[in-house]
């Protein structure tokens, strides 16, 4: 390795990478195979690494599992299942049907089914009897589920320290350049790093950072949080898959709560129909008894301020939503607020695709906007980078990736057409 700096103002992984759910699929509905593409890649890297580490970070394989509460839903599921199977995803199998089901492995990630498994009727309550009765199909996703990502980036790095990289603890505070090329980085504490070649992967502050070269990149943020919540009832198998509801979720409030809640303008939306894919997922697989829980019902664009405020109704909202779909959860909603709510931003583009390529300052590189997939995304993203800064071959997706794609009106027109939530969660 030539010489790399790692420059990071913080103890790395501790803005957003350690507050996400840490799950990954091969699950990218469109609008064409690009996303698929470059996250399978992703996977194979971090397959790589979970060998290579005698799985450190506990790369699960658990699956996704997309669950749906109406026939019209299990048409939709099942229409899309063979869109992104056509990019490939891998075979989609019906239950019942001519193949047995395969129920996802407790540990470990290799020798699993790909695709995915459309279970209905008995064979989708004898495969996850706590899902809700009224549960009309789940869609099993299988080249998917969730790592350590604290972990996973913790042995990452001792991996470059042990190949020759540095690591400062410092913040980029001006880019020098002359003659349109990067030359050097000042950093806060007075010190500076001669360079030809900077990499800015700066999370939500990627707008600050890449204003130090004068570069306005086209990214908006997103606030999603997430709930903590020990399972000490045991209700969540710890195979679960990383389950998300498909439909929206009208919550059932007692009256107590709707007076409450219908009392203030800012709340009083609570009382509708709140958007598609409250979700959760078992925390460190068979071990312990945490859950994650989401539900991004706001997906306003705001601004990213550090720490972030969340809604203090969030822990009761997501759990009474995730209690729809699983009614076991019912028994913890009067201790919602025994639970930890935290969670960061989803810095992303217009249409949910990173920004990674050059920036238009010669030696200036970029890779952020990964959203809500940064940690399944990252290794693909790193190699295509790399690629990149020292000029080698770059995979087929790298085109629909760089920051100068939105200097073609044809592609602006596309993108309008586009939604930012697609293959969101
Ligand atoms: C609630 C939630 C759920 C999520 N779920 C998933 C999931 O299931 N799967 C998935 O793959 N992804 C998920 N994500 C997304 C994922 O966490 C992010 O995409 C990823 O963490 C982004 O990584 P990053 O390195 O770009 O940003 P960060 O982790 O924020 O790192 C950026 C770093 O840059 C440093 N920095 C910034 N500016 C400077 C500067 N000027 N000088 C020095 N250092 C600087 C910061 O200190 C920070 O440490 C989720 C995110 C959230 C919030």
């Amino acid at each position: 390795m030539s010489r790399v700096t790692i420059v990071d103002e913080r103890e790395p992984l501790t803005l957003t990478s350690d507050k996400g759910t840490q799950g990954y699929r091969n699950w990218w509905p469109g609008p064409d195979a690009t996303m698929l593409r470059f996250i399978s890649r992703s996977i194979d890297i971090m397959e790589e690494m979970a060998d290579e580490s005698r799985n450190a970070f506990r790369l699960g394989r658990t699956g996704y599992l997309f669950v749906t509460g109406s026939k019209a839903g299990t048409d939709r599921l099942r229409e899309t299942a063979h869109t992104v199977s056509g990019f490939g995803m891998g075979p989609v199998r019906e239950h019942p049907g001519r193949e047995a089901y395969r129920p996802a492995v407790r540990d470990g990630y290799r020798n699993q089914p790909v695709g995915a498994d459309l279970l209905a009727g008995e064979e989708l309550r004898r495969a996850f009897p706590f899902l809700a009765p009224e549960a009309h199909a789940a869609l099993h996703v299988r080249r998917a589920g969730c790592m350590n990502g604290h972990a996973m980036g913790a042995w990452m790095l001792a991996r470059a320290l042990g190949a020759g990289a540095t690591f400062v603890r410092d913040k980029v505070t001006r880019v020098a350049t002359t003659g349109g090329r990067v030359r050097r980085v000042d950093l806060a504490s007075g010190g500076s790093i001669d360079t030809d070649a900077l990499v800015i992967a700066a999370g939500p502050m990627l707008p600050e950072a890449a204003r130090l070269l004068g570069v306005e990149l086209p990214v908006f943020h997103e606030l999603h949080a997430k709930l903590t919540l020990r399972d000490v009832l045991g209700i969540v198998p710890r195979t679960c898959p990383f389950v998300i509801w498909n439909d929206p979720v009208s919550i059932a409030w007692d009256d107590k709560r709707r007076r409450e809640l219908s009392g203030e303008a800012r709340t009083r939306h609570l009382l509708d129909a709140l958007p598609a894919g409250v979700h959760l997922r078992p925390v460190d697989g068979p071990y312990g008894d945490e859950l994650f829980l989401i539900w991004t019902y706001h997906t306003e664009p705001c601004t990213a301020t550090w720490p972030p405020a969340f809604d203090p109704h969030y822990g009761d909202v997501v759990l009474r939503g995730a209690a729809q779909m699983i009614p076991g959860l019912q028994r913890y909603v009067a201790n919602a607020a025994d639970g930890v709510v935290d969670g960061g931003y989803y810095c992303k583009t217009a249409e949910n695709r990173p920004l990674i390529g050059p920036l238009g300052v010669d030696g200036a590189f970029v890779l952020g906007a990964l959203s809500g997939y940064g940690l399944m995304g990252a290794h693909a993203g790193a190699e295509l980078v790399a690629a990149h800064v020292v000029g080698g071959a770059l995979p087929d997706y790298a085109r629909a990736f760089l920051p100068s794609r939105y200097e073609d009106p044809a592609y602006r027109a596309q993108v309008a057409a586009w939604d930012s939530l697609l293959g969101q969660l």
